[in-house]
């Protein structure tokens, strides 16, 4: 896989490079304009987009947000990404209002050495995620005619066969930007020998997108611990009412499976926040998970497992960290997320944290970034490649470049 390094060594003064990065960020819209509620992806493209701007490069940007229906939406634009792109760059950074059309033709022609475009929303054309090669494959032809070189620093996107992420690839001189080598390096420590103990956090929302990394992490970790919505599917499992709290009842069977296979390795919470509603101002009391009322619903690990999960963390040499533990985005129910954040910071080894909402939990809750070994921007490229998946995007840059 050829690195920026070896692109700038090579030179990229006045050439055109089309830059994927991972622009999605989350959007607070109860204001009458939508306010950028973490900028964490859009810093953590700040290095790249920079080297190549000192190499005198034409950088035109291309990134998604949310998930439009595959045609334009003023809700999805990247308007607001580009006056924030501007603002930590220090310079204009215009907007094309297509993804690879006229507006976009246009605007990269007028680009001078050093300067900065950023194309609209890639999700704005369908071709994008269209399973279909062709269909993306006329989109790719479109963006590398924008540029003469292609880097991928979108790492929250390379495990999506995507037009922005795969398909160009093939169609121009490729490199690794800095975030996509600095994510790698990490995984790789995490996936190649780890200091031991190794345990991993897993929480949020969904058992079945996980049930995956669970399979394959079970056998390399020595303690995987579950919070989050997911943790009531295993708690199903082991013969406790949920009452309405989240429930995937055609995962149960699975997850009693693997708590027989993994003996005391699987640590599930001893008491959970119940909720009388999904709601801020909801009653709330703390009980443990054999007293789970059945008109409530679990919406945060209780105060005890927070003890339980943070004894486990204080021992250990090497740490993945994935989803919340709990609706941190309440108030009430930031407690269980905000404690675990706290144990994984004051891990001796290395500690990773990876998922968009939960590194949006450490910095919405205050926690400092700095006492992280590394904050992934990548939630479900960083668990594909725990699986031991092989990720489109990845693969794609270790080919050879096209002439
Ligand atoms: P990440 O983006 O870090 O990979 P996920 O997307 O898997 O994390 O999950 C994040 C979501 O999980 C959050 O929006 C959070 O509100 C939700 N969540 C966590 N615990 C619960 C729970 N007990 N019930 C419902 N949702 C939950
Ligand atoms: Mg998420």
């Amino acid at each position: 896989m050829r690195s920026l390094d070896d692109l700038l060594a090579e030179g990229v003064s006045g050439r055109r490079v089309l830059v994927r990065a991972d622009l999605n960020v989350p959007l607070d819209r109860s204001t009458p304009s939508p306010r950028i509620s973490d900028d964490g992806r859009i810093r953590a493209s700040l290095p790249t987009v920079q080297a190549l701007r000192n190499g005198g490069a034409r950088v035109v940007v291309a990134a998604h947000l949310g998930r439009p229906k595959g045609a334009p939406d003023p809700q999805f634009s990247l308007a607001p990404v580009a006056a924030r792109l501007g603002e930590l760059l220090g310079t204009d950074v215009p907007l094309a209002s297509d993804v690879a059309g006229d507006d976009a033709r246009a605007k990269v022609a007028a680009l001078g050495d050093g300067d900065v475009l950023l194309l609209e929303n890639v999700r704005f054309e369908a071709a994008e995620t269209s399973k279909d090669d062709a269909e993306r494959g006329e989109l790719a032809d479109r963006l590398a005619a924008l540029a003469d070189v292609y880097v991928d620093d979108a790492f929250g996107a390379v495990h999506r066969k995507h037009a922005s992420v795969y398909d160009v690839a093939l169609r121009l001189p490729h490199a690794a930007g800095r975030l996509v080598a600095t994510e790698l390096d990490v995984l790789t420590r995490l996936t190649t020998d780890p200091e031991r103990p190794y345990v991993v956090v897993l929480g949020g929302s969904k058992v079945s997108d996980k049930l995956a990394v669970i399979e394959a992490l079970l056998p390399k970790v020595d303690r995987l611990l579950v919070g989050g919505g997911m943790c009531f599917t295993f708690l199903a499992a082991q013969g406790h009412g949920v009452g309405s709290s989240l429930l995937e009842a055609d995962q149960v069977d699975t997850c009693r499976r693997l708590l027989a296979e993994a003996g005391n390795r699987i640590v599930l919470p001893v008491d959970v926040v119940a909720a009388s509603a999904f709601s801020a101002d909801a009653e709330v009391s703390v009980v443990d998970v054999d007293a789970i009322p059945d008109d409530r619903m679990g919406l945060d690990v209780g105060p005890r497992t927070v003890e339980v999960f943070g004894r486990e963390l204080g021992g250990a040499r090497t740490v993945f960290w994935n989803g919340p533990m709990g609706v941190f985005e309440l108030v009430p129910f930031q407690a269980g997320t905000r404690g675990v954040a706290a144990a994984v910071a004051a891990v001796a080894g290395l500690s990773v944290v990876g998922g968009g909402d939960s590194a949006a939990a450490v910095r919405t809750l205050g926690l400092d970034e700095a006492a992280y070994g590394h904050i992934s921007t990548g939630g479900g490229a960083s668990l594909e490649y725990l699986e031991g998946r092989e990720l489109p995007g990845l693969a794609v840059l270790a080919q050879d470049g096209a002439a």
